[in-house]
């Protein structure tokens, strides 16, 4: 038998999201966000329900490459354009819309030979100071890219900073309008937070939506709004057995480093997961877990291989149970990624891609 741990995909988890990302988007064309290999869950493994997306974003030309292999002739979007000018021969190749972020970029179309004008997403720095032209240089970049024969059309593009939390979007939104008000084009905003935080606002929406996170059903303000507030459903599942059951005394402790130690008599159960299978080491006692659909919690370090789960009020748990680190137990219960990623200091969307390679995957519906 192979070792007791496995990820599941919920192709129908996958498919509500996206109709509820649609929903929101209220007639802008969404971009199904698959870069990282959709997240950790597997382009190949989203690909069938995220059919219904109107485009595919990314940002690595491999795996553009591999969602042609897999039959879309639909859009797809390089979100952080070309690394190199050769790789326009690739998007030439391929049919890729990608982003022009830098004055390289436009240098390298300029002196790229193709019969077939590319489609761009000019990308401005609205305040997030990552990618992109700033405000006072958006103009001049589109005249130039407007006056490229190796260009047809030019469409208009931002990210936030802040769309999950209390600063907002307000600011960015509005050095946006005021750059590109006489500029014709297709618009591009809204990443999941600001989908689902500030689509009321039309300017916002724009003419394509861009989620990544919500798709997977993760929320991306957790904690401020968590699954169920948003209506989002996990795709992805990683369970495990006990594989073993400590019975302890007050005074023992667990793990390396013994830095957990009982206080009166407990019941722990070894469960085959550990950091090399993309759990979180810096969680210690007291991450979320569902041992047998139950909410319990992690005692001391998490090993390579194993980690240890408090089954003292669980009397029902023992050797064999199914032990679900995140996502839906087989009783329904649900244990969102982000719970997890917060209690081990990090985010839902770094816990996700975190899913090591020898974690064997399926998919369900
Ligand atoms: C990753 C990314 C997104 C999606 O972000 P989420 O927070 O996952 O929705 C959208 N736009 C750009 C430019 C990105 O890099």
């Amino acid at each position: 038998m192979p070792r007791p741990i496995l990820a599941t995909i919920h192709q129908g988890a996958l498919r509500h999201n996206l109709d509820l990302a649609r929903e929101r988007a209220q007639g802008a064309r969404v971009w199904a966000v698959v870069k990282a290999n959709a997240y950790g869950h597997g382009m190949e493994r989203v690909f069938e329900a995220f059919r219904g997306a109107d485009g595919f974003a990314l940002l690595d030309l491999a795996e553009a490459e591999r969602l042609r292999q897999l039959g879309w002739r639909g859009p797809i979007l390089l979100l952080e354009g070309v690394f190199e000018p050769r790789d326009l021969e690739t998007c030439s190749r391929l049919g890729l819309w990608h982003a022009v972020h830098t004055d390289a970029q436009i240098d390298w179309l300029s002196q790229h030979k193709t019969q077939t004008p590319h489609h761009v997403f000019l990308l401005m720095n609205s305040g997030m100071n990552r990618l992109g032209f700033p405000p006072a240089r958006y103009r001049a970049a589109w005249a130039r890219l407007n006056a490229l024969p190796q260009v047809d059309e030019i469409a208009l593009m931002t990210h936030f900073s802040d769309a999950d939390g209390p600063r907002g979007i307000a600011h960015q939104v509005q050095v946006f309008e005021a750059a590109t008000r006489d500029l014709p084009g297709e618009r591009s905003l809204a990443n999941s937070a600001a989908l689902l935080r500030h689509c009321a606002d039309a300017r916002v929406r724009g003419d394509w939506v861009r989620p990544g996170i919500l798709l997977y059903g993760s929320a991306p303000d957790y904690p401020e709004n968590g699954v169920s507030h948003w209506g989002l459903q996990p795709a992805m599942t990683l369970t495990a057995r006990v594989i073993a059951v400590q019975h302890l005394q007050a005074g023992d402790s667990v793990g390396y480093g013994s830095t957990f130690t009982a206080d009166s008599a407990m019941t722990v159960g070894t469960v085959a997961c550990g950091y090399a299978d993309g759990y979180p080491r810096h969680g210690g006692t007291d991450t979320p877990v569902l041992v047998a659909g139950q909410r319990t919690r992690t005692l001391g370090r998490v090993s390579m291989d194993m980690l240890a789960v408090d089954l003292t009020h669980l009397p029902q748990a023992g050797l064999g149970s199914e032990v679900t680190l995140w996502g839906r137990a087989a009783n329904g219960t649900v244990l969102p990624v982000e719970e997890v990623a917060a209690a081990a200091g990090t985010i839902g969307y770094e816990q996700l891609c975190a899913l090591a390679q020898r974690v064997p995957v399926v998919v369900q519906e």
